[in-house]
């Protein structure tokens, strides 16, 4: 049984798909118009850390995240590159896939453009209209949030709390200052002919919109980070409740931030760490083992020494898995010896992804694992089918996380060099084992 805490419910609740044996997730993805930061990248990892655990306990998993490829933000960036807006948005597009591609995240099924899908939104936001829940002031299409009542659901507010806690638009043409937009006439930037008026669509409509399109009804999964919580996923669960009478999604998941020092990361105050810069410093299981290493709802407080004990803790699970690899790759066994103490480790690391998605007591399963294999490893009793089944243990959970280890078989002359230093460890002619023994590890070879 797999066990979700709702932000909608603000519950644990056991996970029951729509349809038997799927998962459909939804999570919001960037703006395009700039690189991503540490921050950016956690819910890109947990995700897939989720999709990952689905597809390993035998779900069929489709996974969409979007690219909002039309913003202020974008035509700005524009201004500033002397670029067009879909130069800009392609440029970052291409750059983030390749960074969400180095974090080694499966590829998602489909990661639909706003400026692909406009027809679909003029026609969800007309849809609204109709429904009585939007409504039109020169050219402008907004959102008419007193027609939902249990508008602040998901963020546990009230209408009256929130126009006294968040900074409201003093937009008088709107019916209620915190009805949102979404279509905006506009004579800056790309627009789009509809109804209403030349234009573009306003942001927090775009996700309902493709979600529709895309899964043609409610889903089981809608992820993002906790900053999406208001007004974003706030407003996508009005729209849905509006059109469809529905919530949008079955669980709603949201990841805690990442701050620096206990401060926000913030683009303006040049304190950010950005992705690229840390996997230019780590390879992907390090960036991943740092992330996952706390548990996804609580914040994560980056500083340089957590990219250290991550360099060191994974230097320790990559040994020990490395080890394996080869003493099965230079033996001739193949069969499996089942082992109790290494299902016993698997089951626990299952069960703590189950409970939550708990990657940081997963990790823990993950270093009972090391601790086994090394202490296998130096007996010389064990049988090589036993570190088979150890190897394959071992290697589904890092699977799991995302952090598999591909390793090339040695070429034939490092396996006769090992080979040599064994046969002279078994003749006792230490001299000679010694000095391939060096020969060995000058090569990096992990025995
Ligand atoms: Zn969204």
């Amino acid at each position: 049984m797999i066990k979700i805490y709702n932000s909608l419910t603000r519950t644990i609740e056991e996970f029951k798909p729509i349809h038997e044996n799927q998962v459909m997730m939804y999570v919001c993805g960037p703006t395009v118009y700039d690189h991503i930061h540490i921050g950016n990248s956690r819910p890109i990892i947990f995700f897939d850390v989720v999709a990952r655990f689905f597809k390993y306990l035998g779900f069929e998993v489709t996974y969409v995240s979007n690219y909002t490829d039309i913003d202020d933000k974008i035509i700005n960036r524009a201004k500033e590159e002397g670029l067009s807006e879909a130069e800009v948005s392609e440029k970052y597009i291409a750059e983030i896939s390749n960074t969400v591609r180095a974090l080694n995240c499966l590829p998602h099924d489909a990661n639909p453009k706003v400026t692909e899908n406009m027809e679909g939104i003029i026609n969800f936001i007309q849809l609204l209209i109709d429904k009585n829940g939007a409504y039109v002031v020169d050219g402008d299409v907004y959102f008419d949030v007193e027609k939902i009542p249990s508008y602040g659901q998901l963020s546990q507010q009230s209408i009256d709390n929130i126009l006294t806690g968040v900074r409201i638009d003093p937009n008088q043409r709107k019916r209620h200052p915190i009805d949102f937009n979404l279509w905006k006439a506009t004579d800056e930037g790309k627009q789009w002919p509809s109804p209403w008026s030349l234009g573009r669509p306003g942001w927090h409509t775009e996700c309902v919109a493709m979600i529709n399109k895309i899964f043609k009804g409610k889903i089981d999964i809608h992820g993002g980070g906790t900053e999406l919580k208001f007004p974003h996923h706030e407003n996508e669960i009005a729209q849905a409740e509006c059109a469809f009478n529905h919530s949008l999604a079955n669980y709603w998941m949201h990841n805690g931030r990442i701050e620096l020092d206990g401060e926000k990361m913030s683009k303006s105050l040049g304190n950010v760490v950005w992705a690229n810069d840390l996997l230019a410093q780590a390879n992907y299981q390090i960036y991943r083992l740092l992330i996952l290493n706390v548990p996804y709802r609580q914040p994560l407080t980056y500083r340089p020494e957590l990219l250290e004990q991550a360099k060191n803790d994974f230097e320790k699970i990559y040994r020990s898995y490395v080890s394996l690899y080869r003493q099965i790759e230079l033996s001739q066994i193949r069969e499996l010896e089942v082992d109790f103490e290494v299902d016993a480790i698997k089951q626990e690391f299952i069960e703590a992804m189950a409970a939550d998605f708990n990657t940081a007591n997963a990790i823990t399963a993950i270093f009972k694992m090391v601790k086994l294999s090394n202490l296998c490893l130096r007996d010389k009793d064990s049988s090589v089918s036993r570190l088979l089944h150890l190897k394959q243990a071992f290697a589904e959970m890092l699977w799991v996380l995302g952090m598999e280890i591909n390793l090339a078989p040695l070429d034939d002359a490092d396996k006769d060099l090992v080979k040599r230093w064994q046969q002279a460890r078994r003749d006792k002619n230490f001299n000679l084992a010694d000095s391939l023994r060096q020969e060995i590890n000058e090569k990096g070879i992990i025995l």
